[in-house]
């Protein structure tokens, strides 16, 4: 495109694109920065910034006036009906009316307002003179859901200056477009917002705008933002937000997911290191069910219940334990988790170093059993009250049978099974929420240790033919991992 060249500085302080505290304009101005091909939000401003309102209202003219939004190449149209509904764009009448007349329509509501329709109210987002009042023709849902823009009767909307409302122009670019709601990530992490909305334009450019029709089937909301992780390559300095939204007239959503800077900046680290590329794979699998691939519950996971993600490791590898095996890549696994506990949960270490010291007990106890004394443990352990019962027994058992400890010549009792601090950890209702995952990390450390002893009890043999098929369907998602899943 050409751009009238004013750089920074040159245009006055009205025309310029700024960010605001709006996450919606936030998006749109960083696409508004990547339609103009230019690194920085500050530039666009005065004649660029007008070039790249003019390139949009094309693209809206050429989407009005071809195809029906049924036809592949309309699926320009189709969006707008989430984005700008009841806008001359897609108006029920268009078919009827001579392309020349839909097209000025277009043009009229698109083009800049002239001064003298300026409400002399300040622009809502930035305070700057705004240049007309704004509802859900043009601006998708404001902040929360309670506050939509279905503008009263008598009031006539909010207040925008020009380089705002271009930015909610410019908002489609930026988003994942469905043809129904659209999804876009946000964050206050300026690098990761200006190259997460500079990949998702260049996506819709490629795929929609270009006339290569209706995008491969676009990947679920959560997977969205797990890839954009995955290929971020700087340190993340802010949590990510995923909003999904429509200003559909046949229902208005706007759900924000939030995850926060610790856990997204693990999730980048892991899912990108090589170390931690077995790990990986292994969360994956655990986290795969019969009808999705693991990347879409791990995602979900990780917005909604950041705590499952462990919970989901451990439970696969125990279920693979009770047919008497630790599947490859247990270690690696288990390494990882421990890194979220570490990095992520930010666990107190004394804490986690009694909780693995009891877990290393109990391994060793199990360690010298069969599959279905393991089977027996996990399943007590589902229920906090059996644990704890379970846990009593073979503390008694331990006491009389477990290792004595020599000293002085004499022998003397070893550490007993269970440590009073380690019940409290494991099982405190006071701890609540922290007892629920503390157990988890329990479970966690004592497959670590039954791998360690490389633990094949006599019975696997006859469980492993029943895991077999499992195995097979868990193979086919090595592939999630290689970046192949589907878009
Ligand atoms: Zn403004």
């Amino acid at each position: 495109m050409t751009i009238t060249a004013t750089e920074q500085g040159d245009a006055p302080l009205v025309d310029r694109v700024e960010l605001t505290a709006h996450p919606l304009q936030r998006i749109g101005a960083y696409a508004l920065a990547a339609l103009a091909e230019v690194d920085s939000v500050a530039v666009v401003s005065g004649g660029r910034l007008e070039s790249v309102a003019a390139l949009m209202t094309d693209h809206a003219v050429a989407a009005a006036t071809g195809p029906d939004s049924k036809a592949p190449e309309g699926f320009w149209l189709k969006c707008s009906l989430s984005f700008f509904p009841n806008s001359p764009m897609n108006h029920p009448s268009n078919g009827k009316k001579a392309p020349s007349v839909v097209a000025d329509a277009v043009r009229r509501w698109r083009g800049r307002p002239s001064s003298a329709r300026d409400p002399l109210a300040p622009c809502v987002l930035c305070g700057r003179p705004g240049v007309g009042f704004y509802g859900k023709l043009d601006v998708a849902l404001a902040e929360s859901d309670a506050y939509r823009n279905n503008t009263p009767r008598g009031h006539q909307g909010m207040a925008l200056c020009w380089p705002c409302l271009c930015c909610f122009y410019a908002l489609p670019y930026g988003s994942q477009l469905s043809g129904g709601p659209g999804m876009a990530l946000h964050s206050w992490d300026e690098d990761f917002l200006a190259w997460t909305v500079a990949e998702q334009v260049d996506r819709n450019r490629r795929e929609i705008l270009v006339g290569r029709g209706v995008p491969r089937q676009p990947p679920s909301r959560e997977v969205l933002a797990l890839r954009a992780l995955r290929e971020y390559r700087d340190e993340l300095n802010a949590g990510v937000e995923l909003l999904v939204y429509s200003n559909n007239n046949r229902g208005q959503v706007l759900d924000v997911h939030v995850m926060d800077q610790p856990l997204a900046e693990w999730l980048r680290r892991t899912s990108q290191a090589p170390a931690a590329r077995a790990g990986y794979s292994a969360l994956l699998r655990a986290h795969k069910t019969a009808d999705r691939p693991g990347v879409v519950a791990l995602a979900r996971n990780a917005f909604r219940d950041p705590g499952r993600i462990v919970a989901t490791a451990s439970g696969w590898l125990s279920r693979q334990a009770c047919a008497g095996r630790l599947p490859a890549g247990t270690s690696e696994l288990v390494t990882l988790c421990m890194s979220y506990v570490d990095e992520v949960m930010g666990m107190d270490q004394e804490n986690l170093a009694e909780i693995r010291a009891t877990a290393d007990r109990v391994g060793q106890l199990l360690g010298e059993g069969t599959a279905g004394q393991f089977n027996k443990f996990y399943a007590a352990f589902r229920k906090s009250a059996l644990l704890r019962g379970w846990l009593r027994r073979q503390a008694a058992d331990w006491a009389l049978h477990g290792p004595q400890a020599t000293g002085m010549g004499a022998s003397v009792p070893g550490p007993s099974l269970v440590s009073t601090r380690a019940y409290e950890l494991l099982f405190d209702p006071g701890l609540d929420s922290q007892a629920w995952f503390h157990r988890e990390l329990f479970l966690f450390a004592v497959l670590e240790k039954l791998h360690q002893l490389d633990w094949r009890p006599q019975d696997a043999d006859q469980a492993a033919k029943e895991l077999a098929e499992d195995e097979e369907d868990a193979m086919e998602d090595e592939d999630l991992v290689e970046g192949r899943e589907t878009r």
